[in-house]
């Protein structure tokens, strides 16, 4: 598999703005952000789109749940809203699956 533009910021090959990282999930600010606050938590694991997802990895998924958390806190932003794209019809264009959460600042 070729290495994606998240595995080369995990790995300190591409700089990024990194928010919060743990064994399991890093998170960066989104480099073209749709929103005042826009942050992408990418599991380390290069898991390509949701249609490879293991049962282990899926062990892990409740864990994503709570860096949004805890991420969100930090930013100071308690009303927020997440998207995953899954492939093409829903215009993926990383293949290493992310959740992307987005917030409205200080507006
Ligand atoms: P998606 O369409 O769900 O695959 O979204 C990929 C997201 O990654 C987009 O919102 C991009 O702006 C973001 N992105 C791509 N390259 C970088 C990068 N080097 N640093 C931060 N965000 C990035």
């Amino acid at each position: 598999m070729e290495e994606s533009i998240f595995a080369k910021i995990i790995a300190r090959k591409v700089p990024a703005k990194i928010e919060y990282e743990d064994d399991s999930y890093i998170v960066i600010h989104d480099i073209k952000p749709a929103a005042p606050v826009h942050v992408l938590v990418i599991p380390k694991r290069q898991i390509p789109s949701l249609n490879d997802i293991t049962a282990e990895d899926a062990k892990l998924e409740g864990g994503r749940y709570l860096v949004v958390k805890n991420v969100m806190k930090k930013l100071g932003q308690s009303d927020y809203r997440t998207r995953f794209n899954y492939v093409a019809m829903a215009r993926q264009t990383v293949f290493h699956l992310h959740l992307h959460v987005l917030a409205r600042g200080d507006l």
